[in-house]
């Protein structure tokens, strides 16, 4: 099946890797039901690439009842989905010793949690189904642990195990389980970080050496597009600069 026969749900998908994702797979005209918290930035898209068939949904992916909406919106319009691709985040990075636990809370709820919501919505639906594919945005943080970014590295080696487990547990129900892990991406997540010389320090790197986050979108449109008997677990993505 192409892919613009494929129904695909993304969250985070107002900004970055997300709206990335979105605008390749438009073009390709796939049928795309897009979520995030800001759905001014969700709407632009959907009037800017018309050939595809576009729903906006408001989701914040901490709250499980929205992202199931997210996926029954799918349902509703499409009758079927093919692809959930996890890919909301944040990265507020801090030393431990700040103690921001308020900080810590909120990795947890939208990196990890975000995922599981997107997991405990579409898998059921999938399984029935016989198909699915379940994408996360991963990271390189979720394979190397660096200072200041120890409960963001938490929650991405958390993703990657947990996407190991549903690829365990699911393999014989036709569901595909990948993971993209990228390095530096020139993109809004500089932002969440609340310290304004990180913030700095993250953006100069970021567009010294970083990816384009339509570099990514290319890595996770192959991966949807690959034929159904292949599963993609993981790809890695570092700018050619990033040590
Ligand atoms: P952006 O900040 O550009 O995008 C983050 C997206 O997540 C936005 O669309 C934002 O939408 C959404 N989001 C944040 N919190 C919530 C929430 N509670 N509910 C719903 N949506 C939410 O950054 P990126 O594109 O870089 O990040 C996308 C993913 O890529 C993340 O998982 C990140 O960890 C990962 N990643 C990024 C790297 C980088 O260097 N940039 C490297 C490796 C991985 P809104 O605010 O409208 O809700």
């Amino acid at each position: 099946m192409s892919i613009k026969d494929k129904v695909i749900v993304i969250t985070g998908a107002s900004s970055g890797i997300g709206a990335a994702t979105v605008v390749n797979l438009a073009k390709q005209h796939a049928k795309l039901v897009i979520g995030a918290r800001r759905v001014d930035k969700l709407d632009e898209l959907k009037e800017k690439y018309s050939e595809a068939e576009i729903i906006t949904q408001k989701v914040d992916v901490t709250n499980f009842d929205e992202v199931n909406d997210l996926v029954t919106t799918a349902i509703d319009h499409f009758g079927k989905i093919d692809v959930l691709f996890n890919n909301a985040g944040i990265m507020p990075i801090n030393p431990l010793i700040k103690g921001a636990r308020d900080e810590w809370q909120n990795i947890l709820n939208v990196n990890v949690m975000g995922v599981l919501n997107g997991i405990a919505a579409a898998l059921p639906i999938m399984q029935s189904q016989k198909f699915g594919h379940i994408i996360a945005t991963d990271s390189v943080a979720g394979h190397v642990v660096v200072p200041n970014l120890a409960v963001y590295n938490g929650s991405k080696f958390a993703v990657r195990a947990i996407m190991e487990g549903l690829r365990q547990e699911h393999h014989n129900d036709g569901i595909r389980t990948s993971i993209v892990s990228p390095g530096a991406v020139a993109t809004e997540l500089y932002k969440s970080s609340t310290d304004e010389a990180t913030q700095q320090a993250e953006l100069e790197n970021e567009k010294e050496i970083g990816l384009s986050a339509e570099n990514v979108a290319t890595a996770v449109a192959y991966a949807i597009d690959t034929p159904d008997n292949m599963d993609i677990n993981e790809i890695i993505i570092r700018p050619i600069k990033q040590p």
